[in-house]
């Protein structure tokens, strides 16, 4: 018998949203452990994790999104870059896999700037990764983690990978920088400010004719514990309780509107609902498209 390829499909998957196509484009997946929940007894998470045949180091997918729009290429996030170790860092191979240069894309928005998802700013030189592009995000982003007094109140550790880390992949751009407050950023797409996980951090909405999407970033990091558990939190939100309030929110308001969302750290391809069920929310994620 002959041998079986057994590489995986790539990570990428196409999705139209009326006449913009989004792609899903995979940066890979970390495996994070339990402790890092917060508001949230271990034990019980461990429980909930086994329910659902999930690991107990929940698996945490990263995810980036493609956006072309009108001939104008725009990604949203960046991944991780060579950060974070082997299971992450695919963006760039996803992207020639595409066949789509870096240097092409003209925009690049971010939900918020944490090593998942800005790290892939930059090259291990601190070169830009996207000589041409814009960066879009929210100005209170910028502003939070430049705010030395902010820095010098947060543990050592917490310093150097978030502030010092979005500072370095932030100056390169810096002459290139589109800061927003809320509001249309680019054609088809709105920025929803949500903050709580980080000062700055944004949902995008993408529209056109009748058809939505929504970029809800981090509101949530582990799906199997925080759509049924949403007051279950990460040490590394900057507001727990905002964090933990914007996501009843959010959930309120994309089950009521049933809106088609995608998110960096659904499983990936991420195109889902979610819907109300027993009290709470249960997540449902598309079936696969075999046309975008
Ligand atoms: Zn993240």
């Amino acid at each position: 018998m002959s041998e079986i390829d057994q590489d995986q499909v790539p990570g990428i998957y196409h999705h139209r949203i009326g006449d913009i196509l989004v792609t899903a484009l995979s940066d890979g997946y970390l495996d994070v452990p339990l402790d890092a929940i917060r508001n949230f007894p271990v034990d019980q998470a461990r429980d909930v994790l086994t329910a659902n045949c999930r690991p107990v180091a929940p698996r945490c997918s990263v995810n980036a999104f493609l956006v072309r729009s009108g001939g104008r290429l725009a990604l949203i996030e960046t991944g991780s870059g060579n950060t974070m170790g082997p299971t992450l860092g695919w963006l760039p191979k996803n992207l020639r896999r595409l066949g789509i240069d870096p240097a092409k894309i003209e925009t690049v928005l971010l939900t918020h700037m944490h090593p998942d998802h800005s790290n892939g700013l930059t090259d291990d030189a601190g070169a830009p990764l996207f000589p041409e592009c814009e960066l879009v995000l929210h100005e209170e982003e910028v502003a939070h983690w430049h705010d030395d007094a902010r820095m010098a109140r947060v543990p050592e550790r917490q310093a150097v990978r978030y502030f010092q880390g979005a500072r370095i992949q932030f100056a390169p751009y810096r002459d290139r920088a589109r800061l927003f407050r809320s509001g249309e950023v680019l054609p088809g797409i709105t920025a929803m400010p949500i903050p709580g996980h980080t000062p700055g951090h944004t949902a995008y909405l993408i529209s056109s004719g009748s058809e939505s999407l929504l970029v809800w970033g981090d509101v949530v990091h582990f799906p199997d514990l925080q759509i049924p558990h949403p007051e279950a939190c990460m040490e590394f939100d900057s507001d727990s309780a905002a964090a933990a309030a914007t996501r009843r929110r959010v959930f309120d308001m994309v089950a009521t509107d049933r809106l088609l969302i995608v998110g960096p750290h659904l499983h990936f391809p991420a195109f889902s609902y979610l819907v109300r069920d027993a009290g709470g929310y249960r997540l449902l994620p598309e079936p696969w498209r075999f046309v975008p």
